[in-house]
């Protein structure tokens, strides 16, 4: 390597390689300039003297706003593309070595644009939908100078008491992984030199790893977990983010058996980045490293960026410790010098790869409109993808609604609702912008603005006897409920999985009237839906659905598109049963998600799920064929063809979801009773059948053995189809 000039700045020349300007930096930066990469503030102002101080030291590099003096609010401070190029100049013009800095962002489901959040895009099972809703939302996100997100989150969810289910993609590895990796190719592009085009954002796997299990489905609680459970099913995930080629994983608050996952070498450097081989960046969790000292695993904030940068966390989120520690822990020999320059390194090629230093500023440089700002064409995604996640879960027939009939109560919480249809964890997203469901009603029905009365009632249902007397006049009750979005997303733990206080009420004087009556739940969780399902004629489970939320419901309910969305998660019969994944594995008992009272399950109340994995009506009936396989036998090694024939036995089109489902009878270590394997997406007209193929080759068969390596055994395996887990026709086939 030759001597570096830090005045000639070798490393600008973009012809080089990325390794190579990685070297000529790294060359010539100070200690203090070298952990003011690891260090990640909150915000950066650029009228804030502090902040302006500390980004001519070199002290910063990266953050998560950059607001300016004037923009925001106390929790989120926002980001203004005119601030972060404010906070850029002064990093670029005025500090030693002009380092641009990179600012970072929660666009978790949508910028501006809001789609449904993850747990409703997971029911579309859909990941191209998915990959288009992330390459829209870091389209906007970047014009707004923001180029790395903390998204896709592919968390496990096992318990719908935790909040953070609505931040994932549901129960499944192998749709959490698949949509994982969609979303990161959405976001980053299909190809790693895409990340340079300046309207993408660098993703971010999170919160690696078993987060979702914390103890009691209390946020942040600790995870008790064997090897077994992670690697056949928490790490896998992730393991698809990272081959999809994810530029940085973020460590997760919670603790694995007692060893805090910002504290956890085996993990993150054996696994992640020795097996795994990640070469991108290890990011804290917000306080995550100064967190260690809370959790009892390090004296003082000092120990705790020690313990973290040894065990591989490479950027210090907001906690200061890297920024007030690491500098003399260097000195000292505490903190080899290399384990620095390591994570410095992979801070600047991530910066190189993004293609900050040769285009710092967005709004000079991007290729896509130099606004956020919804457009048609991004509101067209939001509307497929509410659809998409628009699952149906009773129909007495009454659905579709018809538009030339009758009067209608549109009655509930969420009627007039735009912001709290958003859902949780949209920083950037307006309630001025989404389309409610009473304005979409009547847009459909045809009716002035602002008009009711007639054809359609709104009401906001909070008055039980008022409702009922409207609902007197109606045909049709279509009754919105569930959670506001603030009860579901981080740190919102429940231990009642019901509806709202009061809620229920309203829903048995509506069904006393004894006219048709419609329920609709907006959740950001498996709800216990038990009494729900009993009350009303039709119940489906739309999430919070976004930008759209009012059209995507008119759309589906009055039959302008068939319901296509699937449950992602495992609806429990209450909160008892929790978990009630399908993650279950054989006991020696009979198995467990038969519906029944016997061999040492619950006295009081049957066994199985409320509304099984993957359920989900369209407006006509599907039949399935038992399962037919090419060949008894498959070589290991290769592949075998399993067949079954779908019919639609109505008189409408189908847009079935036909699902794949393994089951391995014999294996080094108890495995699930069944796990999702595939799908496919057909469409069937009135009457029509089709023959579905599934190309299964014997290494979707692998998992973890005893010691945790991955193997395929030799022997019987079950492969299952059918429309949901509660429905599955077995075949059977021997890898030989
Ligand atoms: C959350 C992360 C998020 C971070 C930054 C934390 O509290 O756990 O998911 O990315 O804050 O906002």
């Amino acid at each position: 390597m030759p001597a570096t000039d830090p005045t000639a700045r070798p490393w600008l020349d973009a012809a080089l390689p990325v390794d190579t300007r990685v070297e000529l930096l790294l060359a010539v930066m100070t200690t203090a300039e070298k952990v003011g990469q690891l260090h990640q503030v909150a915000n950066l102002d650029a009228d804030d003297p502090d902040d302006v101080a500390t980004l001519v030291a070199g002290g910063v590099g990266s953050s998560l706003y950059a607001s300016g003096a004037t923009a925001g609010n106390e929790r989120d401070p926002g980001v203004r593309r005119e601030a972060v190029e404010a906070a850029q100049r002064v990093a670029l013009e005025r500090s030693r070595l002009g380092i641009p800095v990179l600012v970072a962002r929660d666009v978790v489901h949508g910028h501006r644009t809001v789609f449904p959040i993850p747990l409703g895009l997971a029911a579309s099972f859909d990941d191209g939908l998915v990959e288009r809703a992330a390459a829209v939302a870091a389209g906007e996100a970047a014009a707004d100078g923001v180029r790395w997100t903390f998204a896709p989150m592919v968390d496990l969810s096992e318990d719908p008491r935790w909040g953070r289910v609505a931040e994932s993609f549901g129960e499944s590895p192998v749709l959490s992984g698949r949509l994982g990796a969609a979303f990161v190719r959405g976001l980053q592009g299909p190809s790693a030199d895409d990340l340079a085009d300046a309207g993408r954002l660098a993703g971010c796997a999170k919160h690696f790893v078993g987060y979702g299990l914390a103890a009691g489905g209390r946020d942040y609680d600790t995870v008790s977990v064997g090897e077994n459970t992670l690697r056949n099913l928490h790490l896998r995930p992730f393991r698809a983010a990272v081959d999809a080629g994810v530029a940085t994983v973020m460590a997760g608050f919670n603790d694995v058996d007692g060893t805090p996952m910002h504290a956890h070498p085996r993990l993150l450097r054996d696994v992640l980045r020795g097996e795994w081989g990640f070469d991108g960046v290890v990011v804290a969790d917000w306080l995550g490293v100064a967190q260690l000292v809370d959790q009892g695993v390090a004296a003082d904030a000092r120990e705790a960026a020690a313990l973290a940068i040894t065990s591989g966390v490479d950027v210090d989120m907001v906690s200061g410790a890297y920024a007030a520690h690491l500098e003399s822990l260097v000195d000292d020999g505490t903190v080899a010098t290399e384990v620095l320059d390591a994570s410095v390194r992979r801070v600047l090629r991530l910066k190189l790869r993004l293609g900050l230093f040769e285009r710092p500023y967005a709004a000079t440089s991007s290729p896509y409109p130099a606004t956020s700002e919804p457009t048609d064409a991004t509101r067209a995604v939001a509307l497929e993808a509410a659809r998409a996640a628009h699952v149906v879960v009773k129909n007495d027939g009454v659905l579709p609604l018809r538009a030339d009939a009758t009067s209608y109560l549109l009655t509930g919480p969420f009627v007039e609702e735009g912001e709290a249809l958003l859902g949780t964890w949209t920083l950037d997203g307006r309630g001025d912008d989404v389309v409610t469901p009473s304005a979409a009603f009547r847009h459909r029905l045809g009716i002035a603005d602002d008009a009711t009365g007639e054809r359609l009632w709104v009401d906001d249902g909070r008055f039980a006897d008022r409702v009922q007397q409207r609902a007197r006049r109606c045909d049709v009750t279509v009754a919105l409920v569930g959670e506001h979005p603030w009860r579901s997303g981080e740190a919102n733990s429940v231990t009642d999985l019901g509806l709202p206080p009061g809620q229920l009420d309203v829903l048995r004087a509506l069904a006393a009237v004894g006219r048709p009556l419609v329920v609709v739940v907006y959740t950001g969780r498996p709800l216990d839906l038990g009494a729900v399902l009993e009350l009303a004629d039709a119940v489906t489970v739309v999430w919070h659905p976004g930008l759209e939320a009012g059209n995507a419901l008119a759309s589906v309910l009055f039959g302008d598109v068939e319901p296509s969305g699937r449950l992602p998660v495992t609806f429990p019969r209450s909160v008892g049963h929790v978990p009630t994944s399908t993650h279950q594995r054989p006991t020696g008992r009979p198995i467990p998600a038969a519906h029944d009272r016997r061999e040492g399950r619950y006295l009081d109340d049957l066994t199985g799920p409320r509304l099984p994995f993957g359920f989900g009506l369209s407006y006509t009936s599907v039949t399935y064929a038992a399962p037919t396989v090419s060949a008894a036998t498959a070589p290991l090694g290769g592949s075998v063809s399993v067949r079954v024939e779908v019919r639609n036995t109505g008189d409408r089109p189908a847009p079935e979801l036909v699902q794949l489902w393994l089951r391995d009878p014999v294996a080094q270590v108890t495995r699930p009773v069944a796990e999702l394997l595939d799908w496919r997406r057909v469409t069937l007209p009135p009457g029509g059948s089709r023959v579905v193929e599934f190309d299964v080759g014997t290494d979707a068969f692998t998992y973890a053995g005893r010691d945790g390596t991955a193997r395929v055994d030799r022997g019987e395996v079950v492969l299952l189809t059918g429309p949901h887990a509660g429905d599955l026709t077995p075949v059977t086939v021997t890898v030989v």
